[in-house]
């Protein structure tokens, strides 16, 4: 049975390190952990968590979006385990828009991210996979990645001023 694990906060040393390449993807431990971290995102409703955010430090993440009452305007995609990614190129441009974390609840902020990406990456039955993401997809792909390089979202503004309360941007975005 899987657990719901604990979500570590902005503060605790596991959110800044940079986390370890996966060894035995196939292993039980980490198929266990693999269950454990879905079913977390799951309950906090994320659209993707990354390993460090629950104290292990493995290059392991969550993606999944469906639209909800945090993200009401996400797209759909299945929970899909992301592990020992790279991002082998990206677009030039940029876009600016509205991000929020479970390892720093009650913020959001206006993040640049890099529109669309051609990543490569393990999935939970140790098969490599090429894929390209675009928009809101390859900025959670993008949030996550960080997340193993020790780095989140309010590291990424280009302003302070980029940054507000939760409960001004559901007024934000429902004007
Ligand atoms: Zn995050």
């Amino acid at each position: 049975m899987s657990n719901i694990l604990s979500i570590a906060q902005l503060g605790a040393s596991v959110i800044r390190e940079k986390s370890q390449k996966v060894l035995q993807i196939n292993s039980q431990k980490t198929q266990d952990f693999i269950d454990d971290l879905l079913l977390t995102c799951k309950e906090a409703k994320g659209m993707g968590i990354a390993a460090p955010q629950v104290s292990n430090s493995e290059r392991i993440f969550i993606m999944s979006s469906e639209p909800n009452e945090r993200y009401p305007y996400a797209p759909k995609m299945e929970p899909t385990t992301i592990i020992n990614p790279e991002i082998i190129s990206h677009s030039e441009n940029m876009k600016k828009d509205w991000e929020g974390c479970l390892s720093l609840p009650g913020l959001r902020a206006r993040v640049p991210r890099y529109h669309e990406v051609h990543v490569r990456y393990y999935d939970r039955d140790a098969k490599m996979v090429e894929q390209k993401f675009e928009g809101f997809l390859a900025r959670i792909f993008q949030h996550e990645y960080d997340h193993l390089e020790g780095i989140v979202f309010i590291d990424r503004v280009e302003s302070t001023k980029d940054i507000v309360m939760e409960k001004e941007f559901q007024r934000l975005i429902s004007e």
